[in-house]
């Protein structure tokens, strides 16, 4: 297959820090798009991924899948897409298209496992697939969303994961005018949590450490911060939610949060990936119906249905814009919860 090589940043090892490295993209075939990368955002996952947390990571890894660019070159069947015009790549750049899960518009949940933007299996080239920290995408345009020409467009680059993955469960668990929603944590995906709830009409709580955050918390949307280290700030709110969104990334006890959600209440788990600790008590659960449930980002058509919201509800993310240079700086910082509220790398300073 024809490829091209181009400039990308990425990690030879876990215990190394991220640089200038190449790569190779195949040429378009007939179903797929070329993107030029203008923004991409940096998401705890790449992180993860870069430093190999979760296990599993090929290497080198190139992270990156909160993608926006040009479109620079398309197949002979693509429809839906033209040389010129904006578009976006999320976390999933394939998946099989004929099981339940791929029928029913959930790619997310493929049953033979979506291929992700990075650290996936190439179908085309084989080996592992390289995110979008490198000059450009090539995507089959199933898989490429359409941008929303009213909205920033670096601070459109986090909905592609942050946004959509807090957005899925929104709508799964129906949250809509009136709904009691909280968030736990913020930083990428709990501030776009707290903006979106807030779009589709809640009231919004937020959890957090960190005392420093409530001003910015408020003013992105929150009706209520809880200091969720406060015992006597927990009380207050026992028994109140129908939707707790937690997005902590690490291991944390649950528990706290299970006994502020109101009979038949939900608090989804979208960060930490691993066992519970120190327990789960089911006692709570049992007697007020509740549930402890997981999600992964969202499907293709939730996501531009996601961005489309967005667009008429002028909702994007609060950026810090850096260079590829200082991503290495930029996960330091990230480890620090020392973001408002996510990176978004501006690729141009790759070509220098
Ligand atoms: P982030 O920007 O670093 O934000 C995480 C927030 O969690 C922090 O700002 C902090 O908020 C809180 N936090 C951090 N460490 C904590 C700890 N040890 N204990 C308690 N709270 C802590 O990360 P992100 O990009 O939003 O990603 C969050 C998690 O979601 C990551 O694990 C990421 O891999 C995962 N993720 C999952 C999906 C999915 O599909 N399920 C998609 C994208 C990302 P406070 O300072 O307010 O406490
Ligand atoms: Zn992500
Ligand atoms: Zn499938």
């Amino acid at each position: 297959m024809e490829t091209k090589s181009i400039k990308a940043f990425g990690t030879p090892a876990a215990d190394k820090s991220l640089e200038q490295l190449t790569i190779h993209r195949r040429e378009v075939t007939a179903k797929d798009i070329e993107i030029e990368i203008l923004y991409c955002g940096v998401c705890h996952s790449d992180l993860h991924t870069a430093r190999n947390d979760w296990g599993g990571t090929i290497y080198p890894a190139v992270p990156g899948h909160e993608i926006v660019g040009k479109i620079t070159k398309v197949g002979s069947d693509v429809t839906k897409f033209n040389v010129g015009d904006l578009a976006g790549v999320g976390c999933l750049v394939d998946s099989c298209r004929t099981c339940e899960s791929c029928k029913h518009d959930l790619e997310q949940y493929c049953l033979t496992g979506f291929t992700g933007t990075y650290n996936g299996k190439d179908k085309h080239l084989g080996g592992h697939t390289f995110g979008g920290y490198s000059e450009k995408v090539v995507v089959d345009e199933h898989f490429v969303l359409k941008v929303p020409a009213n909205l920033n467009l670096a601070a459109v680059a986090p909905l592609l994961c942050a946004g959509i993955t807090t957005w899925s469960p929104l709508k799964h668990w129906n949250v809509k005018q009136g709904s009691k929603v909280a968030v736990v944590g913020l930083g990428g995906l709990g501030h776009m949590a707290i903006k979106l709830a807030r779009g589709l009409g809640a009231t919004v709580t937020l959890f957090s450490r960190s005392a420093g955050k409530t001003a910015d918390a408020k003013e992105l949307g929150a009706d209520e911060v809880i200091i969720s280290t406060d015992v006597e700030q927990m009380k207050l709110v026992k028994g109140k939610f129908d939707l707790i969104i937690d997005t902590v990334p690490y291991v944390h006890d649950v528990n706290p949060y299970v006994g502020t959600l109101n009979i038949s209440g939900t608090i989804v788990l979208v960060g930490y990936l691993g066992g519970l600790e120190p327990f789960l008590n089911t006692v709570p659960m049992i007697l007020g119906r509740k549930s402890v449930a997981g999600s992964v980002i969202g499907g293709i058509a939730e996501t531009q249905e996601m961005l489309e919201f967005c667009g008429k509800h002028n909702i994007v993310s609060e950026i810090e814009v850096i260079k590829m240079q200082d991503i290495n700086h930029a996960y330091e910082r990230m480890l620090k919860s020392d973001v408002k509220y996510r990176f978004v790398i501006d690729m141009a300073s790759l070509k220098n």
